[in-house]
């Protein structure tokens, strides 16, 4: 049994996946790759474990995540340690993007759980129920998988875990293969905050272990690519297991003749590099109405330029990391050059750094359009096109033209038009003056759009999806035979028909 999710990342060794620092390139650790046999025993102790887990009830497990909380702000700088190791990405990425999520995540779900998942009364017009108490309520699936990407191992990954753990699941964790420290690290915090063994496990491994694990769960929770996002939905199907999909964007931001240039500029440069541009929420393709593009243009170009990348020292050293996934900088470049033979200028960056560690220099390109993989497919790098747009018809017929729809923004000054144009938008959400700040409310539904995912996470969908719904119907007051019942009486059949037509049969004509 090659399990490892009671073990400190510390002390994997052995025989398996290296486990790397992009900002370095040297190997950190090595952990386990669990096959077929080892998940399927991971699955059978979660299932001994979740009843438990579920009576105790939304009280006693608030004050278990409470602990996770409080665990999280005082292990910090251990979390952010690991992250930054095995990310490669800045200090503040880890911090402002998943240590103050994870923090306000476990309260926030603690807090919320029992209202999003509270029993509802429910009252039917339908006479054939009247008198009758009717009751939806909300029963945890049993055991979720969570499959998560390297973008970002504790928000998007752990992240999911912690609603279906406050709705009463047992969860297994596969952190991406190049990233599985975090979670483990977390494993040893749910430890210490009095979680019950096997109600969290991280099952280290490949795609091959995240499919295994599919096999086996009764609520697949997926994020990464949209491709293997339509094989995860595939493998699922095989056994009817519901799944959640948090797919790819390319997120447009549209910026209006009336913006205001230096907002606009300044988001611009920090929404598509932030986290190296390794955010599904990117900005990944801007239009600007022509007015302006030439003073927007340079503002980010001077932005990007002055942008200082490398290997995190601590909090201010750098603004941009290393890119995480060794396949994506190639990705990056290929988009670039193929931007470039189309005829795109490159005013910054353009590159892929010098090693060691995984670089790509944050690149502004121009004179870009939709001929161009870096304008149509996710780039997921710190890249950013800007195309020069006539007015807000086009800009908005080009953000529309793509097939994901995850999220987006419109900037101007006038902000009922704003909201107007945000509204016709194809994406799951959309910011006017702002971008991906939204996410950190955790009250909003965040899910994509097209080939951008199915279902959300956050608000109440984020947790009513790792439960059934159930209904109950208690009939408390009644007779030995209700009147439709065997055998049936022409009196009573004709009776009934009055009573429809009395009931229904009195809509306005036309
Ligand atoms: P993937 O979608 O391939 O991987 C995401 C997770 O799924 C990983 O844990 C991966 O394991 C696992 N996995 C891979 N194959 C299977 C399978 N057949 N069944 C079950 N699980 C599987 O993302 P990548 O890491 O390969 O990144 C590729 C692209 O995805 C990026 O270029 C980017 O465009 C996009 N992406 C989007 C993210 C988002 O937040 N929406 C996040 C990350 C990437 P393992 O890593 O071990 O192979």
């Amino acid at each position: 049994m090659a399990s490892v999710e009671q073990a400190p990342a510390a002390a994997q060794g052995g025989t398996g996946i290296p486990v790397e620092n992009p900002a370095t390139g040297e190997t950190i650790t090595t952990v386990p790759t669990l096959g077929r046999e080892d998940v399927h025993e991971l699955v059978a102790r979660a299932r001994a474990a979740q009843p438990a887990w579920d009576a105790i009830g939304f009280d006693e497990r608030g004050r278990v995540l409470r602990r996770a909380q409080k665990w999280v702000t005082d292990n910090a700088e251990r979390i952010i340690a690991t992250i930054v190791s095995e990310t490669g990405k800045t200090y503040e990425d880890a911090q402002l993007a998943e240590i103050m999520y994870a923090a306000a995540a476990f309260g926030f779900w603690a807090k919320e759980a029992p209202a999003f998942l509270a029993d509802e009364p429910m009252k039917s017009a339908n006479p054939l129920v009247k008198g009758k108490k009717l009751v939806v309520r909300y029963r945890p699936v049993g055991v979720v998988g969570v499959i998560g990407p390297w973008n970002f191992p504790l928000t998007n990954s752990f992240g999911d875990c912690i609603p279906a753990l406050a709705a009463g699941n047992a969860v297994i964790l596969k952190p991406s293969e190049v990233t599985p420290l975090t979670s483990l690290l977390m494993a040893e915090g749910l430890r210490a905050a009095g979680l019950p063994e096997d109600v969290f496990q991280v099952a280290t491994g490949d795609g091959a272990t995240g499919a295994a694990l599919i096999d086996e769960v009764d609520f697949v929770m997926f994020t990464g690519s949209t491709k293997t996002g339509k094989k995860v939905m595939e493998r699922a199907a095989k056994t009817l297991t519901p799944v959640g999909l948090e797919l790819g964007g390319k997120d447009p931001m549209i910026v209006l003749a009336d913006a205001d240039v230096d907002r606009a500029a300044n988001a611009a440069a920090y929404y598509s590099m932030n986290n190296g541009g390794q955010v599904c929420i990117s900005i990944e393709r801007v239009y600007v109405e022509a007015p302006v593009y030439d003073q927007f243009v340079a503002k980010v170009t001077e932005r990007v330029k002055s942008l200082r990348q490398g290997r995190s020292d601590g909090p201010g050293s750098i603004d941009v990391g290393a890119v995480t996934f060794p396949p994506q900088l190639d990705i990056i470049d290929k988009h670039v050059r193929d931007a470039v033979r189309k005829g795109a200028r490159v005013l910054t960056g353009g590159r892929a750094g010098n090693g060691p560690g995984m670089f790509y220099e944050p690149t502004v390109l121009v004179d870009v359009d939709h001929s161009m993989s870096c304008m149509t497919e996710e780039t997921f790098g710190p890249t950013l096109p800007i195309m020069r747009v006539g007015d807000a018809e086009e800009a908005l017929r080009l953000a529309n033209d793509s097939p994901y729809g995850l999220q987006a923004s419109v900037w101007t000054k006038d902000t009922r038009r704003g909201e107007q144009l945000a509204r016709r938008v194809e994406a799951g959400a959309v910011c006017v003056n702002d971008a991906q700040v939204n996410y950190t409310a955790l009250e909003l539904p965040m899910g994509g759009w097209k080939s951008s995912g199915l279902g959300t996470r956050h608000g109440a969908g984020g947790i009513r999806k790792y439960t059934q719904q159930q209904t109950l119907l208690v009939t408390r007051f009644a007779g030995k035979r209700d009147p439709h019942m065997f055998p049936y009486k022409r009196r009573t059949t004709l009776l009934l028909g009055k009573l429809t037509r009395l009931l229904y049969g009195r809509g306005k004509r036309d």
